[in-house]
């Protein structure tokens, strides 16, 4: 099984595909032959979008994956741009397909990027949320966070979330946006409690590392090739 990291984020639209993308380019510096994996995308009208973008980079740096489609990478595609659970009209997600996905990826790669569709708790059916698919996954957790005003409450949210469910995560900002204002309004907070900060685009190497060091939770089935 290959190392899986599950990449999540405050919300919507925050830089998970970027992240995933400034990863798969850490990695694959590194030597590691890299896969990404999209379990559901929702606003797909044709292609999925970021189905098809990872696919793109993945296949550039590791011509294992060339044969692949983005049907392979991304399981359920819907066109609503909802949470899965409108989406999919609330019909029951069926997992055992997911992992056979991943299973045909994993052959392919050394590290696995899964990234999720929305934040954490947009709901899937009547039972699941996106966080759940990282415990199904047995992935370490990436939660993307913002620099914008409200990025203190937001981070704080979603880490003790990930505390509660013991969800083995780290996190990273993706400050594109209010870098400046972020310096004096939020980031002295995260100075004075987080040892150390992980910025997307400035430290993305040391990121990669350390999730590498960051273990999943332990299973029969979980052993790891990293
Ligand atoms: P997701 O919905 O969480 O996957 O968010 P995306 O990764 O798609 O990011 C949302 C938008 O912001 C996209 O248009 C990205 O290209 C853009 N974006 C996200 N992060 C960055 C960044 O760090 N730098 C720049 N220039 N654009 C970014
Ligand atoms: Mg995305």
């Amino acid at each position: 099984m290959s190392k899986r990291i599950f990449i999540t984020a405050t919300n919507t639209n925050v830089g998970k595909t970027y992240t995933t993308l400034q990863l798969l380019a850490a990695y694959t510096q590194m030597g590691y032959r890299v896969g990404v994996y999209k379990p559901i995308e929702t606003g797909v009208n044709g292609l999925p979008a970021d189905g098809s973008l990872l696919l793109k980079h993945a296949q550039y740096s590791n011509p294992e994956l060339k044969g692949f489609k983005a049907s392979d990478i991304v399981t359920l595609s819907l066109p609503l741009p909802a949470a899965p659970y409108i989406a999919n009209k609330g019909k029951k997600i069926d997992l055992s397909r997911f992992d056979t996905a991943l299973n045909k990826i994993e052959k392919h790669c050394d590290i696995i990027l899964i990234e999720g569709a929305g934040g954490m708790m947009v709901p899937l059916d009547n039972e699941l949320m996106m966080i759940d698919l990282a415990r199904h996954f047995n992935a370490t957790t990436l939660l993307v966070t913002h620099c914008s005003l409200g990025c203190i409450n937001d981070t704080l949210l979603s880490i003790e979330r990930l505390k509660q469910l013991n969800i083995p995560y780290l996190w990273t900002f993706n400050c594109h946006k209010n870098r400046d204002n972020f310096t004096h309004i939020s980031l002295p907070y995260f100075k004075q409690k987080f040892d150390p900060l992980y910025f997307v685009g400035h430290n993305t190497p040391l990121l990669a590392q350390a999730l590498l060091d960051t273990l999943p939770i332990k299973t029969k089935e979980n052993e790891c090739a990293i």
